[in-house]
């Protein structure tokens, strides 16, 4: 806490002790100095208090792609989850902390189709739109118009064409930037069709891995699936401590209860090496790890 104790003192914003071990997708990870800004005007705060002091940040969503740091860490979390809306004028658009969940309830009140793809995906918009999240061979790309990111105290509001957005990919990832909205292009549709194709999205993911995960943990690489790489070199079930590949979809790294960052850490190391003798092919990670 002492890292941060000074913004305490400053700001009104409560200064949180977060535990990604209950808070993450994956469930493990120690416990670390979190903000939850509950406007805009407290994130830009709370940003360029960082950038001032030259403390590090980084911005979470629902942190379901991430892997925490495992134990203390000098970074102060900042969690987009209060930062929640949407409108639905001429071009809708999205706060950066509403669940995907959230909003596909939203477009379907307000009749806008084109993101049902994203039901089941436990994340945040402003996560999606950095992740360029995806399901059934859709991409969020597809129907974002535009993304609103704050970097070096502006506001600014990137085309998709500025955004490089590519199969997992966002510029992002390089060039940084919080992402405070994303403007959608999204078509009429009745709430009972949108309902309907929820429904069959949702359905598709029946098969996916139960328990606590990141999803997939490797991009697929050129035309080929990484879960089958990973089940053909045999690793399906494979486990360190708590942590094992799983049986239903191997690109899936499942939680049993208590495994640590540590053994999810290791057993990614050990996938990795073992595709690779198998079959020359390196994956590469889609998960983000945090320090
Ligand atoms: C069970 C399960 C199923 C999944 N299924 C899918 C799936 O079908 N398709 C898919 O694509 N993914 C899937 N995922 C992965 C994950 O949900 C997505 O990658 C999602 O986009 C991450 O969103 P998030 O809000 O949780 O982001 P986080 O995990 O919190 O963050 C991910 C990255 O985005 C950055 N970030 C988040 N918010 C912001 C912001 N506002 N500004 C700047 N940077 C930001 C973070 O710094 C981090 O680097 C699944 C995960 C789980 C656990």
């Amino acid at each position: 806490m002492e890292e941060f104790a000074l913004f305490s003192k400053t700001s009104e914003i409560p200064l949180e002790e977060y535990e990604f071990k209950k808070g993450s997708t994956i469930g493990c990870g120690g416990v670390v100095n979190a903000v939850f800004p509950r406007s805009f005007t407290e994130l830009i705060e709370v940003v360029d208090w960082c950038e001032e002091k030259q403390k590090r940040y980084c911005v979470l969503g629902n942190a379901s792609n991430v892997l925490p740091p495992e134990a203390q860490s000098d970074t102060l979390f900042i969690f987009t989850k209060r930062l929640v809306g949407a409108t639905f004028g001429k071009t809708p658009l999205v706060y950066a902390g509403m669940t995907a969940g959230a909003f596909l309830k939203e477009c379907e009140a307000h009749g806008k189709s084109g993101a049902e793809f994203l039901a089941g995906v436990p994340c945040t918009m402003g996560g999606a739109a950095y992740m360029n999240a995806g399901a059934a061979g859709k991409y969020l790309s597809e129907i974002i118009k535009s993304v609103i990111v704050y970097q070096n105290g502006e506001l600014r509001s990137f085309p998709k064409s500025e955004c490089d957005y590519s199969y997992k990919h966002s510029r992002f990832m390089e060039k940084g930037g919080v992402i405070f909205a994303v403007m959608l292009d999204l078509t009429d549709e009745t709430p009972e069709a949108i309902a309907r194709k929820k429904a069959e999205y949702l359905n598709r993911r029946k098969s996916l891995p139960t328990g606590r995960s990141m999803g997939c943990i490797f991009k697929n690489p050129d035309g080929q699936a990484a879960g089958k790489l990973i089940e053909g070199a045999g690793l399906k079930g494979l486990r360190l401590g708590d942590a094992f590949v799983s049986e239903e979809h191997a690109n899936f790294i499942i939680n049993g209860g208590n495994a640590t960052v540590k053994e999810i850490k290791k057993l990614i190391e050990i996938v990795k090496n073992a595709v690779y003798a198998q079959y020359r092919v390196r994956l590469e990670e889609e998960i983000r790890y945090l320090e």
